[in-house]
């Protein structure tokens, strides 16, 4: 089974080609950050017009360099939603041109299922499975009992973990997308500000990142007022230290209450090398097997969309030439049918 993906939910175009959701054959990937740089964050009309102006020609290329032929695909997938819906549209434009001119069967596929399958490019998924989703807009535990379903049992009640990487970023002084930034510096620091935990009600899986974000923010504003120097780098510790013992400390208990064989981190944030080592150093301590995907598959892709779309596939679940962006799909909603 060979899938060509479309991923164009908010600033990469990417179009991959993978083998039964596992083979990456061709994993393209265009991004716009150079683009919004100069405006601090993702502009949505820009990022649509950019995806129009590349879409086609990553299309093109990717058929070109996996060295099949357009009748060898099996399926076309794209993310359907969560993301910006212009973006979405553009993706899901190009999705259904090419399925209907090849006569080949369309896959709305959700973009964090995506980067929860993106663990499944390197190896098999042991269910029942933990997934600790960190990413620019989405920050979850997400349970899966078997293949293609999912349940939400924790969630951010305001920022995202990637969106409070890029606040605090930016009032650091660091450039967009500021969380690799915060993450060098955080782990190059000896020294780390203290700042608060928010664990919310006990035994919820659910998070809140603004009061920390604002703890930061009165920090930064009170060494300006005194004239003093920003400590970037403890304050960049202290944040990364707090992010991660909440994040790690839920994961793990989730796994544990649920009786996950595998825990799944995935997610832009999956990047982070604090959470990483952390969360690595727990699960070993603890004898919960740990899944991240490689550095290229943890932000936006497309091959990920096909290692998703695969599980669809698999039980004849298509969609037709009807799908239109949904911005706001539930993973729930795009569970596989019992
Ligand atoms: P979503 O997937 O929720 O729709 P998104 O696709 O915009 O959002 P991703 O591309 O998955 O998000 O991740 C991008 C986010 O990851 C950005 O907020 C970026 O700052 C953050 N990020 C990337 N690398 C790191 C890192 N090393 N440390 C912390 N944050 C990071
Ligand atoms: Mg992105
Ligand atoms: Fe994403």
């Amino acid at each position: 089974t060979y899938i060509l993906a479309v991923e164009t939910s908010c600033d990469e175009t990417s179009v991959a080609i993978v083998r039964d959701g596992r083979d990456v054959l061709v994993n393209l990937v265009a991004s716009q950050i150079e683009t919004h740089k100069a405006f601090g964050g993702v502009v949505p009309e820009v990022a649509s017009r950019q995806h129009v102006e590349c879409i086609t020609r990553l299309m093109e290329q990717a058929i070109a360099e996996s060295g099949l032929e357009p009748d060898e695909l099996s399926a076309i997938a794209v993310t359907e939603g969560p993301g910006l819906v212009g973006a979405l549209l553009v993706g899901i434009m190009a999705a259904k041109a090419l399925a209907f001119a090849l006569d080949k069967p369309l896959i709305g596929t959700h973009h964090i299922a995506g980067h929860i399958y993106a663990n499944r490019l390197t190896d098999e998924i042991q269910y029942p499975a933990i997934a600790l989703v960190v990413s620019g807009g989405h920050t979850e535990i997400v349970r899966m009992e078997s293949e293609g379903r999912f349940e939400v049992v924790g969630q951010t009640r305001d920022d995202a973990v990637g969106e409070a990487y890029d606040k605090v970023a930016r009032s650091l002084g660091f450039p967009y997308p500021g969380g690799p930034h915060v993450d060098r510096a955080a782990q190059a620091s000896d020294t780390a500000a203290a700042l608060p935990r928010v664990w919310l009600e006990e035994g919820s899986y659910d998070f809140s990142l603004s009061g920390l974000k604002s703890a930061v923010l009165n920090l930064v504003n009170q060494s300006r007022m005194k004239g003093e120097e920003i400590d970037q780098g403890a304050i960049a510790r202290g944040f990364q230290e707090s992010v991660v013992e909440v994040l790690v400390a839920k994961a793990v208990r989730a796994a544990h209450q649920f009786g996950a064989k595998q825990l799944l981190l995935c997610g832009g944030v999956a990047a982070n090398g604090g959470l990483r080592r952390e969360l690595t150093a727990r699960c070993e301590a603890e004898g919960i097997p740990l899944a991240i995907p490689p550095m290229r598959y943890c932000t936006d892709n497309a091959a990920m969309i096909g290692a998703a779309a695969y599980v669809k596939w698999t039980r004849g679940e298509l969609s037709d030439l009807f799908i239109k962006g949904e911005p706001g799909m539930s993973l729930e909603q795009w569970s596989v049918t019992e």
